[in-house]
Order: structure tokens, then sequence, then C-alpha cells
């Protein structure tokens, strides 16, 4: 199962992120797959929990967004969006075509969530009481 090493390395990332910014936990993750990258979004959203499990994204929700398939005519020169299974340029039908978007996988967007009062409140009462009195 391909999907969960997929996850585990965009959790990596998600973790990463969430030191750097010193998150205490995460709370979305937004992916974009394109059909043309050969990862199954149901699997994707499978390995999820798996991925997740002891980690700062553990509870995260994981949302999957797909991306349109796009091709660069060679012939041409247009830029047209088609389907995954029929690569031909839009504008003159040519099979010359490159592909320009649609076998990728993106980390999009993470929400993260960060305490920054954690530890302090019982600290800042004292020192109010003590200046009053
Ligand atoms: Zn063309």
């Amino acid at each position: 199962m391909h999907e969960l090493a997929i996850c585990q390395a965009l959790i990596t990332q998600v973790t990463d992120l969430a030191t750097e910014r010193s998150a205490t936990s995460v709370s979305d993750i937004f992916v974009a797959v394109g059909p043309l990258s050969g990862v199954e979004s149901a699997l994707l959203q499978n390995a999820f929990p798996i991925a997740v499990a002891g980690t700062v994204a553990d509870g995260a929700e994981l949302h999957i967004d797909s991306l349109p398939v796009r091709v660069h005519c060679k012939d041409c020169d247009a830029e047209s969006e088609v389907s995954a299974n029929r690569l031909l340029c839009a504008q003159c039908g040519t099979w010359k075509t490159r592909l320009v978007s649609g076998d990728e996988l993106l980390l999009t967007r993470v929400e993260l969530e960060i305490d920054k009062h954690t530890g302090h409140r019982d600290l800042s009462r004292t020192s109010e009481l003590a200046a009053e009195g």
C-alpha cells in the first residue's frame, strides 16, 4: 500500500511545519491530488489515521481536492485542460503534448493550533495580587 508511504511523507512535512511554528496541534490538512499521480484519494484517506497516530497531527482532518489535468501542445503551443485518459490538444487535436499538471500530489494548506499562553496563567495572577497589595 504505497498510499501509506505517501501519507507518512506528507505528515513529515506537516510536523516539520508545526515544529517550526511551535504549534500544539494540527486541525486541518489540505492536499491536492492529480488524477495521473497514481494516488487513490480513498486509500490516502484510509492511510491518514495510521500515518498521524502519535504525531502532532493526530486528530487532524484531511481534505483532498483533485487537480485538473493540463497539457501543453508542441504543435500549436496552446495549453488546455483535458481528461486524464485523453491527453490530446484541445485546440488542434494532436497527441504531441507535454503534461503540465495532473500528476502531482501537493500539500496546499495546513491549519495549525498555536497556544501561546500555556502555563503562564497562575503566575500572572500572583504578580497582580502582589502589585495591588
Ligand atoms: Zn495543439
